[in-house]
């Protein structure tokens, strides 16, 4: 059956890069696409910050796939990773290599798992979504978790993309309105579902699949969402992107408590080298109010949302389980932070 299939990657702007995407016809035979229905695609490089004029052709290579909702039948999204031209030296922007790397030196051999949790906040030309002409709304307090038309906005969009992601297959874990009135949240990883695991490679993809569909949705909404880290100044929630991980030492049983304050303290000693690839601007949300440690702190406690790392009551009651990094900026990249968080607790150079 033929189809378009929509080549996503990551571009060169800077301090963040942005999504890209084109789509080519490709025809799947049978039921199930393999990566082998995707060939490699070239593109214009010095039009995404990637290259110069004069040599600008680079290479995307198709690394991972999910059915495409919105499209339909024989119709895909498929994560690319950027090569230079020969078609297999990772570009310097393919962050997505590095975490392959550390995954290779021996991370992968401890099974790590995965899940963020990705805030963001809507706007609607100049001002978060449902705010007032000119003004503000009411101090924060009733917004999380509410509902009701005077308390949650852009309900129908997050429902859409929700469903969307559902539809093509993404590890979404669940979704709900934030601190700040405008601000939702869902997350991507690891579910519990039995067979299921939160492999680092396919949760990052994952989510920028899912960022990639809340901005496509949102074109059909005329709503746009921003992943900028402290979007309102002032009395007002900034917008994170908590890491949640764990390895097989750390869920097991008898070992895990101890572990992971082994953990603790590798992460403890890198603060800065892990602030430093957080995603920019941190600053402006690691104040140390609105449920963040200062950026210059490093600090964990139990159920402690003040905290760095936050360690979930089950880990403490039951001694295993997983941890939760709160410093990640909503603007990171998933592939740049999951590769920091495993050289560290894993004792690799990066
Ligand atoms: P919070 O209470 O901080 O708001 P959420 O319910 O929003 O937490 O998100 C929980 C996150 O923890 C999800 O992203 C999920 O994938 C992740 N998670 C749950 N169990 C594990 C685990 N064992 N290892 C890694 N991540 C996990
Ligand atoms: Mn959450
Ligand atoms: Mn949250
Ligand atoms: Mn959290």
């Amino acid at each position: 059956m033929k189809g378009l299939a929509e080549y996503i990657w990551m571009d060169g702007a800077e301090p963040t890069s942005k999504l890209r995407s084109k789509a080519r016809v490709i025809n799947v035979k049978g039921n199930e696409a393999s990566l082998a229905n995707f060939p490699k695609w070239s593109f214009d490089g010095s039009s995404t910050y990637q290259a110069k004029g004069h040599s600008s052709d680079l290479v995307l290579v198709p690394v991972s796939f999910v059915h495409d909702p919105l499209r339909g039948d024989g119709c895909y999204l498929v994560m690319c990773e950027v090569m230079e031209a020969d078609g297999v030296t990772p570009h310097a922007t393919n962050t997505r290599a590095k975490l392959r790397q550390v995954l290779d030196a021996g991370a992968a051999a401890h099974d790590p798992w995965f899940g963020f949790e990705q805030e963001y906040t809507l706007f609607e030309g100049l001002k978060p979504l449902g705010w007032p002409e000119g003004g503000y709304p009411a101090p924060q307090g009733p917004f999380y978790c509410g509902v009701g038309a005077d308390e949650v906005f852009g309900r129908e969009l997050i429902e859409a993309h929700a469903a969307v992601c559902l539809e093509a297959g993404v590890m979404l874990y669940g979704i709900n309105a934030e601190v700040m009135p405008g601000q939702w949240e869902f997350q991507i990883g690891h579910r519990g579902f039995e067979g299921e695991s939160g492999d680092p490679l396919t949760v990052a993809d994952h989510l920028w699949f899912a960022r990639w569909l809340l901005y496509r949705i949102g074109e059909d909404f005329g709503i746009t969402a921003t992943l900028d880290p402290k979007p309102v100044r002032g009395d007002w929630n900034g917008a994170g992107n908590h890491t949640n991980f764990s390895t097989k030492e750390m869920r097991t049983p008898g070992k895990g408590a101890a572990e992971s304050e082994r953990i603790i303290k590798n992460l403890a000693a890198k603060h800065d080298e892990h602030i430093a690839v957080y995603g920019a601007d941190l600053d402006r949300r690691l104040t140390g109010h609105h449920e963040t440690c200062h950026i210059t702190e490093f600090r964990h406690g139990v159920a402690d949302r003040g905290a760095s790392i936050r360690v979930p009551p089950d880990m403490a009651t039951k001694g295993c389980g997983y941890l939760e990094d709160r410093r990640p900026g909503a603007n990171c990249d998933p592939y740049i932070v999951s590769a920091r968080i495993l050289a560290t607790i894993c004792d690799i150079e990066m």
